[in-house]
């Protein structure tokens, strides 16, 4: 069999079962096996780790399928996973969640594959070369265990060229998903559009936290304040201003810098039911806008900052630590006394503790004081596995302000 071994000293990460092999860790690989193939992953002195699928043009140059030596890597091991992890969500979805991401790589024993549901259709995405070599198994076990009208593949991702792999979109299986789903999450609806949408076509990984920021308009949970007022920035579905809408806001200014993500955010407003008087939809560039607010002497009860992926990788963490910084900062100054701001950061190299750290500095200096009252992250169909903390990616503050 096709044997990969590691390096002395190189299987630490393993036996703590942590899935990645990085290139640097590989002593040698025997046989000869193509991208996605299984192989044997054994120790310096030959001792057998598991089993792993190989990507010969990336730097992690294997990603562990199964730690158990006795196992076997066939199509009844990947369909077995596949239901593993539908069934590990069957319980939340119904009427009021008709969405919700049913595979979760490396957090569901399958690295590198992405499946969401929105209502009758699957959105997939393939992203390293195990699962494009067990693509048609995969599909097969998604529609035997999450029956749907369709799957969709939605492998437009950047970091396919890592693997070698090309850009490509389209129907896998079933009929064609139409332009536009409409989803349920508690009391709210959207429209998705799979083929064009973000990601897998939304932002599933917020579930929990619009669900949060409408209670939180709903209760008070901050205190005797209302919230009335809400600037939701980096808006493009619209998600967090209807949340608040929905838990009983006033007012959302909704900012993006794209055309096409407001007229989105237009739609899933007025579906909700909120018309133009509730909802401003301003095409602007946040950094500069938050100063134009400022400017005007604007303030709001609660502001949302749910910013793409500053950093994508390790190397741009300082640039995106200034950014991060620098909307919190300008959000700060335009917090009520006793309002509230909503802080998220979606990059892996960003980690919880900066986070918080960013976050500090940022309303030390708008010269503004304030305490955490709930910490964010993804939600929980995006389970975090405990030896893989790179699972956890999704991070969000919510402070009060004085
Ligand atoms: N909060 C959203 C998801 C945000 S995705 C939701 O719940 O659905 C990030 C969004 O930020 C994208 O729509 C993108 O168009 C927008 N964006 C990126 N850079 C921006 C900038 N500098 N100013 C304004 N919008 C920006």
């Amino acid at each position: 069999m096709n044997t990969l071994q590691l390096n002395k000293g190189r299987d630490s990460s393993l036996i703590r079962l942590h899935p990645w092999i990085f290139s640097g860790g590989v002593a040698s690989v025997s046989g000869s096996p193509a991208p996605g193939d299984t192989l044997k992953v054994v120790d310096a002195d030959g001792k057998a780790l598991g089993f792993a699928a190989y990507s010969p043009s990336s730097q992690i140059r294997a990603r562990m399928w199964t730690f158990d030596e006795a196992a076997t890597v066939d199509a009844a091991f990947i369909r077995a996973r596949v239901q593993r992890a539908v069934e590990r969500r069957a319980h939340l979805l119904g009427p009021t969640r008709t969405a919700i991401r049913l595979i979760y790589a490396e957090s569901d024993g399958l690295p590198g594959l992405i499946v969401d549901r929105y209502g009758d259709y699957l959105s997939c995405q393939f992203l390293s070369t195990g699962p494009v070599f067990w693509r048609d198994t995969i599909v097969a076990a998604l529609a035997e265990f999450s029956p749907c009208k369709g799957i969709y593949e939605r492998s437009d991702v950047a970091v396919r060229k890592y693997e070698g792999l090309p850009q490509q979109t389209g129907l896998l299986w079933g009929e064609e998903p139409p332009e536009s789903i409409e989803i349920t999450e508690q009391d709210r609806i959207f429209e998705i559009n799979i083929r064009t949408g973000h990601k897998t076509g939304y932002y599933l990984d917020q579930f929990d936290n619009r669900s949060l920021v409408q209670q939180y308009c709903r209760d008070r949970l901050n205190g005797p304040a209302p919230v009335r007022t809400v600037l939701n920035c980096f808006s493009y579905t619209g998600g967090f201003g209807v949340a608040a809408l929905k838990g009983g806001a006033e007012h959302v200014t909704n900012v993006d810098s794209s055309g096409p993500a407001l007229e989105i955010a237009a739609n899933n407003l007025a579906h909700n039911g909120f018309g133009p008087e509730q909802a401003d939809l301003v095409q602007a560039n946040v950094f500069d806008y938050l100063r134009e607010l400022k400017q005007e002497g604007r303030f709001f009860d609660l502001v949302v900052l749910d910013p793409p992926k500053f950093a994508e990788t390790k190397s741009q963490f300082l640039k995106a630590a200034r950014a991060y910084k620098d909307i919190a900062m300008q959000a700060a100054h335009l917090i009520n006394k006793g309002g509230t701001l909503v802080s998220f950061s979606c990059s892996g190299a960003i980690d919880p503790a900066l986070f918080q750290k960013i976050t500090a500095d940022a309303l030390l200096d708008a010269g503004r004081e304030g305490r955490i009252t709930h910490y964010l992250n993804q939600s929980q169909d995006h389970p975090v596995a405990l030896p893989f903390p790179e699972s956890l990616y999704l991070k969000g503050l919510v402070c009060v302000l004085d």
